[in-house]
């Protein structure tokens, strides 16, 4: 049996190594060659691979998912009917995305758009000094991402709120969730961090109604999907103020196409998809263990609900 990888060409051959590493008796077969159907076992598969062309695997048990995220993996047509799929839970993800949010919290919290502008014209001039106890720090989404981010914030002295599906209580968090947590969280926040899941209840969460529950001149810092954007509404809000910036990691569509207001955008910090980047040889040993597991008929682990979506 086999396990078909299918990801961007220029990491393919780091993930072959670091799934052989763990395991030398895998037999990996890299997209499009992958041989004789019946023998696929497993699929480990980034944004780009097409569901239909996994029904073509009849004997498949277990789909990955490169990443965190699945939002891939549920466009139409789906994962094919009856195969579980896995996503990536990961320490050094994390700890990447997590240095990502500090960067641009911290970015806004200290003035450094401003300080940037200043240097540019030579100007020695002391801002007031920023009140981190008083800097409300609102996470949409208290995963493995989210919650991570806000302890890291927590720990710095920002109070940290935090909005999810389910209630959820988390130490120092001032928690929310469902439709009217949310508004209230976004009247308390400063700085909204969006690190949920794409779904169909999250496509569009920071549009015109959220940004407009938030208090003038506060943030929005998105890392998690670029459908969680309303684009059109986020440049009205920086460009009437309402908004002092914005940094995004993510967009609709990707790559960011040239003629984007975003890429110029004096009050855009913009990076592209690299908040976090899953790293090969940190995230196999959960993959091959999963692959065993399918193929053992043991409990899989970071399984993905299809109910929730993610
Ligand atoms: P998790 O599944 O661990 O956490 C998701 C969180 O979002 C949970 O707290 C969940 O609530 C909450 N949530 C889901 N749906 C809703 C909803 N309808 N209303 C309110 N809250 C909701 O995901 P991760 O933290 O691991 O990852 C989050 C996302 O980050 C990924 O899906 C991916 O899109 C993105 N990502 C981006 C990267 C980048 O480089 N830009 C890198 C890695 C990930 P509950 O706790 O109740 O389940």
């Amino acid at each position: 049996m086999a396990v078909l990888l299918s990801t961007k060409a220029h990491t393919m051959q780091d993930w072959k190594a670091a799934l052989l590493a763990v395991d030398p008796s895998l037999e990996i077969r890299l997209f499009p060659d992958a041989g004789e159907p019946a023998e696929i076992e497993a699929a480990v598969v980034w944004t780009a691979h097409d569901m239909m062309e996994l029904r073509r695997y009849p004997n498949l048990r277990l789909i990955v998912s490169m990443g965190a995220g699945v939002d891939h993996l549920f466009r139409p047509p789906g994962p094919p009917p009856g195969v579980p799929v896995a996503r990536l839970v990961d320490t050094r993800l994390t700890q990447g995305m997590t240095e990502w949010v500090l960067l641009n919290v911290l970015r806004f919290h200290r003035q450094d758009p401003e300080y940037r502008a200043q240097q540019a014209e030579k100007v020695w001039y002391e801002l007031p000094a920023p009140e981190t106890s008083a800097r409300h720090v609102g996470i949409l989404g208290l995963g493995e991402l989210g919650s991570d981010a806000a302890r890291a914030l927590r720990a710095l002295g920002f109070p940290v709120l935090g909005w999810s599906r389910r209630p959820k209580a988390m130490d120092g968090v001032e928690t929310f969730h469902g439709a009217e947590g949310l508004m209230a969280m976004a009247a308390k926040a400063d700085i909204l961090v969006c690190l949920l899941p794409l779904t169909p209840d999250t496509r569009g969460v920071l549009d015109a109604r959220l940004i407009g529950a938030m208090k003038p001149g506060s943030y929005v810092i998105n890392a998690a999907r670029g459908g969680h954007m309303v684009a059109t509404d986020v440049l009205a809000a920086l460009d009437s103020g309402h908004l002092a910036g914005a940094a995004l990691d993510v967009f609709e569509p990707e790559p960011l196409p040239a003629e984007s207001p975003f890429w110029a955008h004096p009050k855009v910090i913009l990076t592209p998809h690299a908040a976090s980047i899953t790293i090969p040889s940190s995230a196999a040993p959960q993959v091959v263990e999963n692959i065993h597991r399918a193929r053992d008929g043991r409990p899989l682990v970071n399984l993905v609900d299809f109910s929730a979506g993610y």
